[in-house]
Parts: C-alpha cells; sequence; structure tokens
C-alpha cells in the first residue's frame, strides 16, 4: 500500500447530493478543495442511490434553490436536449412545489466535468477512516484500494450523510426516536400498463400480502396508495428497508441484501401473477441501499417542527428548505404533510456548525434537525443549498485566515449570492 500526502485549505468528506456542490463553491470561491469520496461518481443518494427527482428548485411562487444546483440541472438538460421546464407556466397542483428528474449518467457527469473545470480534486474510491486536529489544521487519513492518504487542510465540510467525521471527531450526535425506514431503488419494466384494472391488481396484491407472498414493506406505499400505483412507476421508489443503517459496511450489507431480496420477492409476484406482465423485466437497480436517516450532528441549533411548518426568520439562515414533511415509518408507511407554499423554511448556519468545534461543517442529512424537522429539511435542493453554503463559508474562513464557525452568516448567503444563489 502507497502512503501519499496532500495538503489542500478544504476537504469535502463525501461528493454526494450536498457534497458536489460545496465542492464546486469552495473552489469556484479560490479555496483549493479535494473530495474524499468512497463510491465512484458525484451526486450520491440523487445519483448512485437512483433517487433522481430533486425537490425543490421553485414553489409556486418563485424560485428558491437556484445557483450551482440549478447552473448544474440547466446544464444537464441542454445535454440531454430537453427544455428546462419553466414552472412560472405551471398552475399550482395538489403539491406546493415541483418534480424535477435528472438523468443520472448524464447529471453525474457534468457535476464531474463542472468540479474538474474549477479545480476541485477528486479521490473516488477512497473513504475517510480517521481525522485528527493537529495545531490549526486537520490531518485526514483516507484508504482506497492501495492507498493510503494523509490529507492536510484548514477546514471540513462533512457531507457523508452519516455524520461520519463528526463522529469520528467525538462531537455530538444523535439518532431519531424512530428512524425512517430506507429503500433500496429499483425498475420494472416491460408491463402492458393498458393490461392491468386497478381493483383485480389490488386484490391480487391484497391476497399475495394476506397469504405470506408478499411481506409488508415490499410496497411501501400501501397506506395511501393502491397497488396500481407501484406497477405504473415499475416499483420505483417503493420498498421500505426497516432499521436501515448504512452508517457502516455491516449495516450497509444488511441493507443491501433485505433491499434485493425485497426486490426479488416482488419481481417474481408481478412476473408471474399479474395479467398483463408476463413480460416484465428488471431494468434497473441501484448499487446499494440508501438510509433515509442515520446520525444527525447536534449543532449548535437543531431545527424542529415548528421551525420548519412555520418557517422560523432565523436570524443566521444560509439556505432555503422548501419542501413537504415526509415521514416513512414502518407502522404507517408515509405520511405527507405540506408546508402553506407561501412559507419558505430555511437552515440556519447553527445547525450546519457541530455543537463544540470551530473549522469543520455539515452539510446535507447531517444537519441538525429534529425527527419531524428532518424529514422535510433533508430533500435533495436543501441539501445542495446547504452544501452551496459550506463550501462557501470553508472559502471564506481560509481567505481571512479565521475559523468557519467565526464567519458571519450574512458573508456566506453573499458569497452564494454571487455565486447564483437566491438572497435570502
Ligand atoms: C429512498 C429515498 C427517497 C428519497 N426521495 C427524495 C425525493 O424524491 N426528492 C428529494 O429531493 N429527496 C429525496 N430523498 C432525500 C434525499 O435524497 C437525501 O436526503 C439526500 O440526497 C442526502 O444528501 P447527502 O448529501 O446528505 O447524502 P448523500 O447524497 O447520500 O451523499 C453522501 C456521500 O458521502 C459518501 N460517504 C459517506 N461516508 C463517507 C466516508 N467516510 N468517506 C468518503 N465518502 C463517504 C457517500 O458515498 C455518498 O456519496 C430521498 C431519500 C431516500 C433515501
Amino acid at each position: 500500500m502507497r502512503t501519499l500526502a496532500e495538503s489542500v485549505d478544504v476537504v469535502i468528506v463525501g461528493g454526494g447530493t450536498a457534497g458536489h456542490i460545496a465542492a464546486i463553491q469552495a473552489a469556484r470561491a479560490g479555496a483549493t478543495t479535494s473530495v474524499l469520496e468512497a463510491g465512484s461518481m458525484l451526486g450520491g443518494t440523487m445519483t448512485v442511490g437512483g433517487v433522481w427527482m430533486p425537490n425543490h428548485y421553485f414553489t409556486p411562487n418563485g424560485p428558491v434553490v437556484q445557483g450551482i444546483p440549478w447552473e448544474l440541472y440547466v446544464k444537464s438538460k441542454e445535454t440531454e436536449g430537453l427544455p428546462v421546464p419553466d414552472y412560472r407556466q405551471r398552475r399550482p397542483v395538489e403539491t406546493p412545489g415541483y418534480y424535477s428528474y435528472i438523468n443520472v449518467p448524464v447529471y453525474a457527469s457534468i457535476a464531474e466535468a463542472e468540479a474538474v473545470q474549477a479545480g476541485v480534486i477528486l479521490h473516488y474510491h477512497e473513504f475517510v477512516a480517521e481525522v485528527v486536529a493537529v495545531g490549526d489544521t486537520w490531518e485526514i487519513t483516507s484508504l482506497g484500494r492501495g492507498i493510503r492518504r494523509i490529507t492536510t487542510c484548514r477546514e471540513i465540510v462533512d457531507c457523508s450523510g452519516d455524520s461520519d467525521v463528526v463522529r469520528m471527531l467525538g462531537l455530538a450526535v444523535t439518532r431519531s426516536s424512530v428512524s425512517q425506514p430506507g429503500t433500496l431503488q429499483y425498475q420494472i419494466k416491460g408491463i402492458e400498463h393498458e393490461q392491468l384494472w386497478k381493483t383485480e391488481v389490488q386484490a391480487l396484491y391484497d391476497e399475495a400480502l394476506a397469504a405470506g407472498r408478499l411481506q409488508k414493506g415490499d410496497w411501501a406505499y400501501a397506506n395511501m396508495e393502491p397497488f396500481l400505483y407501484y406497477l405504473q412507476h415499475g416499483g420505483h421508489n417503493a420498498t421500505h428497508l426497516y432499521d436501515a443503517d448504512t452508517s457502516d459496511a455491516d449495516g450497509q450489507t444488511r441493507a443491501n441484501i433485505e433491499g434485493r431480496e425485497r426486490m426479488l420477492r416482488m419481481f417474481r409476484f408481478v412476473r408471474e401473477c399479474i395479467p398483463g406482465a408476463e413480460r416484465a423485466y428488471l431494468a434497473f437497480m441501484a448499487p446499494h441501499g440508501l438510509a433515509r436517516e442515520t446520525y444527525h450532528t447536534v449543532g449548535e441549533v437543531t431545527v424542529v417542527k415548528d421551525d420548519f411548518v412555520k418557517a422560523t426568520d432565523f436570524p443566521d439562515k444560509v439556505a432555503n428548505a422548501f419542501n413537504y414533511i415526509d415521514l416513512h415509518s414502518q407502522e404507517v408507511g408515509c405520511e405527507i404533510s405540506f408546508v402553506e407554499a407561501d412559507r419558505v423554511p430555511t437552515v440556519p448556519f447553527r445547525a450546519l456548525i457541530p455543537k463544540g468545534s470551530r473549522r469543520i461543517t455539515v452539510a446535507g442529512r447531517n444537519v441538525s434537525a429534529n425527527r419531524i424537522a428532518f424529514a422535510g429539511i433533508r430533500a435533495q435542493c436543501t441539501c445542495m443549498a446547504m452544501g452551496q453554503a459550506m463550501g462557501a463559508a470553508a472559502a471564506l474562513a481560509v481567505k481571512r485566515g479565521v475559523a468557519s464557525r467565526d464567519v458571519p452568516a450574512a458573508d456566506i448567503v453573499a458569497l452564494t449570492v454571487e455565486h447564483g444563489a437566491v438572497p435570502l
């Protein structure tokens, strides 16, 4: 194994939903920046995970997340040869925001090209194993096949999704009393939809569940939608993995195995029992199961339900957080409650500063939020906006020779606005 050394201003741990935006922002603002990413590409849950539906760039009243996230979205639509939807032309429908979809191969490649263009040093297939403070710098050990890399840096943005660095440093983390189930993304194609009858397929599903051929969680939205919905969407985003904990390799392995068991059971049922699905085939499977939540960083402030639904006007807001509350549980399935379209919740800087720390911030689903608030704040556009803000905070800290903890929130927002973000 080779031991390599690298020195940069800012290290982004995890190049996922929040991390790829944080990296591009930090680098464009002049900080030498590297990304240590355990996987093979940028985007994390939104690309590798198969959750290709970023919510929400817009409310019916206007843009809430723009900047680098929107720039990458627009560039990827241009590459796909598709028009960018004009959200202003849409009438308000039953949900107060609009779904957007990305094409994974295009988006991941565009994000990577923009990161490289900005000067971001990408290290794929490397996971962070240890972080220690050495005076005013961090020393990060990451491991990849044949490589042990020691990176020194001034600032870290933990975008690992599971508060990995925060936990390594022994800073406070918490878990929800009841964790939301995870999901393995897959898609069945080849179903002849014109052959499907709502009542017939529902009866077949109900019988299979009662007979034990299917299990609760194989169709996670049974409390909200008929089984026809599962078939119409080819099983996409449709499975619950109870107690999925992907914060270590053992938990990730269990989630993968359970996800694939559920997928196979459902696929066999659909192909063998549903009239019109005789030629169904499994067209897509994400490489690994996903958790919706594991460890939350305990920040200087924790966002709670009322902050989210009443849109508390935080004095140190750094990102918009417009989304519905999308709460998954083993008992119920999925409960969605909408926040009024006129209210735009925000993320305070203090919810991204691990309590007791000065030169590390977090972004994405590491955010300090309680169970209900978290079910709203974890949406991808919010994660990306947090990433842009914390990339800006890290770059400003390095430039000014201070700790990110001491960068005023207003300056962070001003820098993100220079890079296209919506003023807050
Ligand atoms: C099943 C499911 C459906 C969802 N549906 C939607 C939806 O429809 N719309 C929406 O907007 N949001 C949705 N969400 C929420 C949203 O996708 C996530 O909350 C968000 O993507 C999390 O972003 P993140 O940056 O925190 O983590 P991730 O995108 O998961 O990125 C974390 C990255 O860190 C890397 N990493 C982790 N640990 C290490 C380490 N030690 N060293 C190096 N790298 C590391 C990982 O490989 C990964 O790339 C859904 C989530 C799930 C699970």
